[in-house]
């Protein structure tokens, strides 16, 4: 125990613990580049661009009724059936979570403590190795190759008695790839960890591990409605669970984490459904187009991606910053990796509707210009 300045005591594997970094609002950097709300984009957060309005309509409609003065049912029955309904799984075997990062927190606490530890393959969401080490465990990485895949070999090199979890990301952030068939199967297989497949982006992609849990006891899902359906800010996650994990995530679980306004907008948009097929087509559309784009910009690396947002190499981290910087004062903000060895000269970029990628473009090829007048790798 460490006892800090003022003399409360606490966590001394937290005194140097680094925390997930979070975007600042939009009204703040709105103002920060002196702006309005409205001019602001955020290609930063891998969100959809559109909010489902028909689905807020209902909601309101429904609002009065709502008994906001009870708990909302812990069980969350109502939402596990149509989750089961959309997932193609069993309900029982269904955790609801308050966002995926619930799900996340709540399987490292299940599964995670001091002494244990946890392997991933790098660079990937950040996330993991926050939740990692708030239960104590030891956070292992394993970097990933020049086009960001990694081989189940590479894993099961660091693997041993401590391994209690296998973070996968898949389609993966920020580099947009999926995992090889087969490695996730061989993971479950050869090893005695939970693997946990981060399906965060699972509908731009439409692969699934989902099978696998029908053959293995140590694997688990975990998916998010803060993506394709377009309600980031309800804050409605799960985990697809096989028997032995469930029992596990519900001994973790707090008891009212989804409030009930929230559920019952999830309800609606799952009831609904057949936008979000129509924006998973319109984004991928749209991803596919923008890669064409920027890849014939001159000295640009586009990663292919299969989510919704798109990673970017530029010749230096300094173009990359210098980029970012720019695009930022005309009110479009992505995501750079500062001191991040592998992504420092990256951008990441949500794809978002026709206009804003349009306005995105116009804005990267005029930073570009600007700033390679007169620069030792000018384009010929
Ligand atoms: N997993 C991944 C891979 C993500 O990119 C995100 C979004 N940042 C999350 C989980 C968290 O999603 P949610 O909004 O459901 O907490």
């Amino acid at each position: 125990m460490e006892v800090a300045a003022g003399g409360m005591r606490r966590r001394e594997d937290l005194v140097s613990f680094e925390p997930y970094s979070w975007e600042p609002s939009t009204e703040e950097i709105a103002r920060s580049v002196g702006l309005r709300p409205s001019r602001i984009v955020r290609m930063d957060t891998n969100v959809s661009p559109y909010a489902p309005v028909r689905v807020l309509e209902e909601l309101a409609r429904r609002l009065p009724r709502l008994k906001v003065n009870q708990y909302p049912d812990t069980s969350y029955r109502e939402l596990r059936e149509l989750l089961a309904d959309y997932a193609g799984w069993d309900q029982e075997l269904i955790v609801p979570t308050n966002g995926a990062d619930e799900g996340i927190d709540i399987i490292s606490s299940a599964f995670l403590r001091a002494g244990l530890e946890a392997i991933s393959p790098v660079p990937t969401y950040s996330y993991f190795r926050v939740s990692t080490e708030l239960q104590g465990a030891r956070f292992v990485p394993v970097e990933r190759g020049e086009d960001f895949s990694f081989s189940a070999e590479q894993l099961l090199e660091r693997y041993n008695e401590n391994t209690a979890v296998i973070w996968i990301c898949d389609p993966n952030n920020p580099t947009g790839n999926q995992v090889e068939e087969g490695t996730v199967r061989r993971l479950c297989e050869e090893t005695e960890a939970l693997v946990v497949v981060d399906e965060a982006y699972f509908e731009f992609s439409g692969r699934t591990s989902l099978g696998l849990l029908r053959d293995y006891p140590n694997v688990c899902v975990v998916r998010t409605l803060s993506k394709a359906f377009g309600l980031a800010g309800l804050r409605i996650g799960y985990v697809l669970c096989t028997e032995e994990v469930a029992r596990e995530l519900n001994k973790a679980r707090p008891p009212n984490s989804l409030g009930t306004v929230n559920v019952a907008g999830a309800l609606i948009a799952l009831r609904n459904r057949s936008y979000v097929s129509k924006v998973v087509e319109e984004i991928v559309g749209e991803r596919e187009r923008l890669f064409g784009e920027l890849s014939r910009i001159d000295g640009l690396k586009v990663f292919p991606s299969n989510a919704n947002f798109l990673l970017i190499r530029f010749r230096s981290a300094e173009e990359a910053a210098a980029v970012k910087e720019r695009l930022l004062r005309s009110g479009i903000v992505v995501r750079t990796f500062p001191g991040n060895p592998r992504l420092g000269d990256c951008i990441r970029v949500t794809v978002c509707s026709r206009r804003e990628n349009e306005r995105f473009l116009r804005s990267l090829k005029s930073a570009l210009e600007e700033l390679r007048q007169g620069s030792p790798h000018r384009a010929s």
